[in-house]
């Protein structure tokens, strides 16, 4: 609960921005590109406070939803193999794939088992030494580290049965694909928090410097979204884009060395598909030469040729931020949190669920 400091800053912080929007001379979006700060913003009602020329809108921040369904498929498919154990974070459970869900093979009898860290799986592997034991790794550089600590730790211990599924996924490239979307004309990005922890807010110089858009990484409490969108505003006004941190009892300018070397070692960048922007060079992460035999892509032959979004979902669209979720019919119809149709409306992160739960249309 907020106390009367809380509410005085408060105040006083839209009060800011409700002065500096007064200079804006045209309409700016702002996007944030991730799941937790979606969150925040609904859960506080930033968005339906604001003057009406600043637009929030939401990018592709939640790991589950930007993670396409051909790779959900490719998990399913994998859990239908002998001696095959999945091991997945709580969420990839009810993302509808084409014609199932993990949860539905779990129910009819396919070893899926929720952890809480890759550790956790890497521990399983150990334990069912007989059986094939596969990590879905989905996320950005946030949580691909751990998953780092967990190979480095397989390949020492010598563990022959432990293999990643590595769908990560790096968040510059598509930042600048949505720069470069014309239909969207961007003016700011508030930075996602968690990700510069690990990448450092160095990595957005180019969007700052190259495509000229004010970048600020933010935290997740009510005063440091609108500060962060305060600073943005500040930026866009003087025409002076850059890179700044608002959240800096956290976020360095190099970020978290350690877990960049682990990184660099474990992992190259791939080409990625992400769903509702679709290929994307260079956007994810696969295992580097000296790891690949925990590959699970080489040990398993799948075919998803068959894939197919949820017919009538607009997932894709949402993600890119053309469309809201009260733009999706499905939207509180078909599609709720208990009986979910699409990816977004899944995951505790993403835009649908957490527009279902706090915003009114
Ligand atoms: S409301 Fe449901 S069906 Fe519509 S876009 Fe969101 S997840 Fe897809």
């Amino acid at each position: 609960m907020k106390n009367n400091v809380d509410k005085e800053n408060i105040k006083k912080l839209f009060d800011l921005i409700y002065n500096e929007a007064k200079k804006l001379k045209n309409k700016i979006n702002l996007m944030e590109v991730c799941g937790t700060h979606t969150m925040a913003i609904s859960l506080y009602g930033i968005r339906a406070q604001l003057p009406p020329n600043i637009n929030l809108i939401s990018g592709p921040g939640c790991p589950v939803c930007v993670t396409p369904i051909q790779e959900i498929d490719k998990v399913i498919e994998i859990s239908e193999k002998e001696n095959v154990i999945i091991t997945t974070f709580g969420d990839m459970m009810r993302v509808p794939g084409t014609f199932s869900s993990l949860e539905e093979k779990r129910a009819k009898g396919k070893d899926v088992r929720i952890v809480y860290s890759p550790m956790d799986a890497l521990e399983i592997a150990k334990a069912n030494p007989e059986k094939k034991v596969v990590f879905v790794g989905i996320g950005f550089e946030t949580t691909a580290p751990a998953v780092a600590m967990a190979l480095k730790t397989a390949l020492k211990q010598k563990i022959q049965n432990f293999f990643i599924l590595s769908f990560f996924k790096i968040i510059i490239p598509p930042m600048i694909a949505l720069v470069n979307d014309k239909n969207l004309k961007l003016d700011g990005f508030i930075c996602p928090g968690h990700v510069s922890a690990i990448t450092g807010a160095k990595i957005y110089e180019p969007i700052a410097i190259k495509y000229k858009m004010a970048c600020v990484v933010t935290g997740f409490e009510e005063a440091d979204v609108l500060t962060g969108i305060y600073m943005l505003l500040r930026q866009i006004i003087s025409r002076k884009p850059a890179v700044e941190i608002q959240y800096k009892r956290v976020v360095t300018y190099d970020g978290n060395k350690i877990a960049q070397k682990i990184l660099k070692e474990v992992f190259k960048t791939k080409d990625s598909v992400w769903r509702g922007i679709g290929l994307i060079p260079e956007s994810g992460l696969s295992l580097s030469k000296k790891y690949e035999r925990f590959d699970a892509e080489k040990i398993f032959t799948v075919n998803t040729n068959y894939s197919k979004e949820p017919k009538g979902c607009k997932c894709g669209e949402v993600l890119k931020g053309a469309v809201k979720p009260f733009d999706c019919p499905l939207f509180k119809t078909k599609c709720t949190p208990e009986n979910p149709v699409g990816a977004c409306m899944v995951s505790s992160e993403g835009t649908c669920a957490a527009y279902y739960k706090y915003e009114v249309n």
